[in-house]
């Protein structure tokens, strides 16, 4: 008999005012009691909604069921069928949009837990020293993967498991892209869970090759030609920033998020044991509404920024034109203003 309680069993995370001051993890995750408490909302349905709403299509209720039964191991197994990156994908995915937007649960209460259940799981699978399975036979195809990000990873592992023999070419000195160098440590913790990720992916067979740039350092005819790569994989992220092309957005003061985030994440300006020089405004204003601009935010907030604002510069989806013009007036004037005496961000990367 499912557990029929209308509301998801709360997660437990650090005090807002605490975890305004620090980059800890704000979310602790479930124990094990709670994982499987919250395991037993679902209703194993057969026409799983859940499935269709998740981008790789995890067996949902399959690894839930496991939970149920206790057997994480299993339930780990199961994910791994599909994600190769289930500790982040439990924390990071929009889950409120994918699969948990689709759950039946959500129709008449709150949808079950599916994005906190997977990290659960990812979480006990390492404590437990569980590892995702390789091919039992390598094929002998050579594969290249440019780029670390979530894409290059996942795609290697995929093609891994499949026994391809993969490498991966990054162009910085770390692993991960935006995982590793954009979303910040309070979302994400990079030694605990990227890292050990980029670790299992490893554990698959896969070289992962740092400080290459691609079209640079090596070309794609010499990965081809003289390297022996059947096929390439293009997974390079859309690193560079966007700019709103307006005056003062070469003031000292203004940075591109990526510029500010790489420098916190990438580069550990935070800690006190790295020289990394990052700017630590007095008033900050960041400019844009989403992930990339909260995580912004929330960086400039636990940098003691005294005054702190967000601007949504333009809605999503697309407005109309009279409108956007307005909006665009209005982002204008504010960036007027605050230019000659503030620290501007900007996020739309
Ligand atoms: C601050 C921030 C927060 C985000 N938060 C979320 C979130 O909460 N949830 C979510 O779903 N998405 C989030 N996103 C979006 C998500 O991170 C991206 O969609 C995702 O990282 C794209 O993955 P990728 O592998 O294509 O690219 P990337 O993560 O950008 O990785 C590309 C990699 O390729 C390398 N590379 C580029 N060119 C070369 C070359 N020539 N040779 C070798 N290597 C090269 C780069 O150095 C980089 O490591 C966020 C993005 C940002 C910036
Ligand atoms: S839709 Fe919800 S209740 Fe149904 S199987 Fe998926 S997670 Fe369980």
């Amino acid at each position: 008999m499912p557990n029929m309680s209308k509301t998801k069993v709360p997660v437990r995370e650090q005090e807002p005012l605490v975890r305004a001051t620090n980059f800890d993890e704000v979310c602790y995750g479930y124990n094990e009691e709670e994982a499987v408490e919250e395991a037993g909302r679902c209703l194993n349905c057969k026409n799983a909604r859940c499935i269709q709403g998740c981008p790789v299509n995890i067996d949902i209720p399959g690894f839930i069921r496991k939970v149920t039964e206790r057997d994480f191991a299993g339930a780990y197994q199961v994910i791994s069928e599909s994600s190769s990156l289930p500790a982040v994908c439990g924390r990071v995915c929009p889950q409120e949009t994918q699969c948990e937007g689709k759950c039946v649960r959500g129709i008449k209460a709150e949808p079950v837990s599916i994005g906190k259940l997977e990290r659960f799981v990812a979480d006990r699978a390492k404590e437990d020293g569980i590892k995702p399975e390789g091919a039992k036979e390598k094929n002998g195809h050579k594969i290249a993967v440019i780029g670390s990000g979530p894409a290059g990873l996942t795609c290697a592992g995929d093609l891994a498991k499949m026994g391809y023999d993969v490498t991966i070419y990054e162009a910085l000195h770390k692993a991960g892209g935006v995982l590793t160098y954009g979303i910040p440590e309070f979302r994400l913790p990079k030694d605990k869970v990227v890292a050990e990720e980029v670790k299992n992916v490893e554990g698959l067979g896969v070289k992962i090759i740092t400080d290459v740039i691609i079209g640079r350092t090596i070309t794609l005819d010499e990965l081809v030609e003289e390297e022996g790569f059947e096929a390439v994989f293009i997974g390079s992220g859309a690193g560079l920033p966007m700019f709103m092309g307006i005056p003062g957005e070469n003031a000292n003061g203004v940075f591109s998020a990526n510029e500010y985030l790489t420098r916190n994440n990438l580069m550990k300006a935070f800690r006190d044991d790295y020289d990394t020089p990052i700017y630590k405004a007095k008033k900050c204003v960041v400019v844009g509404g989403g992930n990339v601009a909260m995580d912004a935010a929330r960086t400039v907030l636990a940098q003691r920024s005294i005054l702190f604002t967000v601007v949504q510069k333009l809605s999503s989806p697309p407005v109309q034109r009279k409108s956007i013009m307005r909006r665009k007036k209005a982002s204008y004037s504010t960036f007027s203003r605050i230019r000659r005496r503030s620290s501007l961000m900007r996020t739309t990367t």
